[in-house]
Parts: structure tokens; sequence; C-alpha cells
């Protein structure tokens, strides 16, 4: 799942699994996405636990590898914060379940949805996934009711699909791509598919071309390509410029393909109070410019540039540079 993963370095201002209290701190944002608007992330999953290891991931290397569905945050904590943050009727575009991990690997993704749905029906959904565990029919169950769901396929060829997921032994290429096609046969919501372009490894004409060919039997309602623009877990990686991604999306057609465009500029009620924290909880799930933070918090950008200078002085975050942009990022606890 993608710069997808709207996700944390550290996980270090999450409390994934405190059973006894059923106190979860599992809710991140409203973050501005580049796909989805002001989106309310909800993050399942334990930093960093997924059933791949992308060499593209926002949220660092996986060291979690793991295929097994357990409730790693208790489903009870979870409705409990949520009930506390949307009792506030905040404006957003998406309640998006994405984060440190694969949200599928939550046993109870499912009863989550449905808790939204019935109580929260005003609330769109949308599901980020590798798409892994697609072959498993109680995953696809789970989802049925999400308002839009984004599983990843990069590449098509297992060399490829290697290289850039790095997944899990149990994970079985042929059998991921057919569970997409059930689901997309199934699924009566918006279906969209995204492609992640690395340079040098799924961009071949060859690998387009497969790619291609599954993507037609999958049938999405849109395919979303999508490149490197945030700090990946493997430095050397490259961004596909523009033009190769609209070349891609040329050669995709009929397919209906979407490129990743700037995060909406819109402002978050959520953030007029406690303004510190919100900016380093933010920053924690994935590394945010200042013009991010200014579409996220409708603070100016050189109110933020004061306040990131403070932060990082405090040792909070740190400033880290991508190609031509700096981005925040919420500083690593040190032991
Ligand atoms: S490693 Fe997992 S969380 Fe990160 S981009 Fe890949 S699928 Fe998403």
């Amino acid at each position: 799942m993608k710069n997808k993963c709207l996700s944390v370095k550290d996980g270090g201002n999450k409390t994934p699994s405190n059973h006894k209290d059923n106190k979860v701190d599992c809710l991140f944002g409203p973050v501005p996405s580049r796909r989805l608007g002001l989106s309310l992330g909800i993050d399942l999953i334990p930093h960093k636990t997924c059933s791949f290891n992308c060499i593209y991931c926002e949220c660092g290397a996986t060291t979690n590898l793991t295929v097994s569905r357990r409730e790693y945050v208790p489903v009870r904590g979870v409705t409990k914060e949520l009930g506390a943050f949307l009792s506030k009727k905040p404006a957003l575009d998406f309640i998006t379940f994405a984060g440190s991990g694969e949200p599928t690997l939550h046993s109870r993704i499912g009863d989550i949805i449905a808790v939204i749905k019935d109580n929260y029906p005003q609330y769109k959904i949308c599901v980020l996934t590798n798409g892994s565990l697609f072959h498993l029919k109680s995953v696809r169950d789970a989802l049925m009711r999400a308002d839009k769901v984004i599983p990843s396929l990069d590449a098509v060829s297992v060399a490829a699909f290697k290289k850039l997921n790095r997944p899990h032994s149990a994970v079985n290429l042929k059998r991921l791509i057919k569970g997409l096609e059930i689901f997309g046969r199934d699924y009566a919501g918006n279906y969209a598919v995204e492609v992640f372009i690395v340079p040098g490894i799924n961009d071949t004409l060859d690998e387009l071309a497969e790619l291609k060919k599954a993507l037609m039997k999958i049938k999405p309602s849109s395919v979303q390509l999508n490149s490197l623009v945030r700090p990946g877990t493997e430095a050397s990686i490259a961004e596909a410029s523009a033009g190769k991604l609209k070349k891609i999306a040329a050669f995709f057609a009929p397919l209906e393909v979407e490129l990743a465009g700037a995060p909406a500029k819109k402002i978050s009620p959520a953030f007029k109070d406690g303004v510190d924290d919100k900016i380093v909880s933010a920053v924690s799930r994935r590394p945010l410019t200042l013009i991010d933070l200014a579409a996220v918090t409708g603070l100016r950008v050189v109110e933020l540039a004061k306040i990131a200078d403070a932060l990082r002085a405090s040792g909070r975050v740190v400033l880290i540079k991508h190609g031509r942009k700096n981005f925040i990022k919420k500083a690593e606890k040190k032991i």
C-alpha cells in the first residue's frame, strides 16, 4: 500500500494495544491527502507491521513482516476514540484506514467499518491496502461497506514484485492478482488500483504491458499512477517524472488513469487548539512540508516556519531534505 501509507516513522505517539483499559491512540490528522482531500486517518496496526516491505514506503522499514491477522488494537478502544472525535462533527472528505502498516492485517477491520457506517453515515470511508490478503474471502467481505478501496499493484512479474514490495514469503503474486479481480467483480464502491512507478524497476515496456493486461482483468474504476514525492525507505530510489507518468497513463488507455496531484487546500478546525502537538502528531505519520501543514492547519507558512523552528529546537521534529523539498518529520526517540 502506497505512499499509501499516511504514516508514522517511529510509532512513538500511538498506543497500539493497551487491551486492559481499551485505550488506544489510533487516529491521526486530519491530514491533506493528494488523493483524498482532507482525510482523518485510522491506524490499526503497530508500527511497522506489514506483509510487504516496500522500498518506497514512507513509514520506514517493516520490522514485523507478517501475514498474521490479529486484533492488533482493541476495537472498543478504536470506536471510543472515533466517537469522541466525530462527535465534534469535523468536516472531512474521508476517514481513511492507513498508517503504520497493512490495515487488513487487523482481524476486525470490517467491524470498525460497520460501526462508522451505522453511526456516522455522513462520512465516507476509504481503505488503502496492499491487497496481499485479498485472496481471503473474510478480508474481501470486511471491506464491502467502504466507499472507496485502493489496493496496490505495482508489478506483475515476480522479479519486479519482489524488488519493489519485498513481500512476506507467504504472499503469492498470482493469488493476490486473482483476489483483486474477485473483489472488483463483487464490490459496488469506488475501486481504484494504485500503481507506484519506480524508474528502472517497473517502467519497462514488458512490465507495463503485463500490468495493463492484469488491470484490464481487475477492472478498477480507475488506476492511480503514483511516484515518490516524499522520502521513502530506500534513499536511492528515484521519482518518475511527470512526463513519464503521462506517457504511462496514455499507454494504459482505455483504462481511466488518475495522476496523483497536489493536496487539497482545506482548513481543519481540529487544528485550532494545541497546534504544536497536532503538528508533531501529523508529521509522525508521514513527513510533511510547510505547505502541506498550511493546508492541514489553516495557518500561514510563515507562522508554521516559526512553530517548526521551535519544535526543532526542542528536539521534537527534524528537517529532512528530499529532492528540492524540505520535509518535517517527527524526531526518532533516542535510546
Ligand atoms: S511496506 Fe506496507 S505500509 Fe509501506 S508502502 Fe508497502 S504495503 Fe504500504
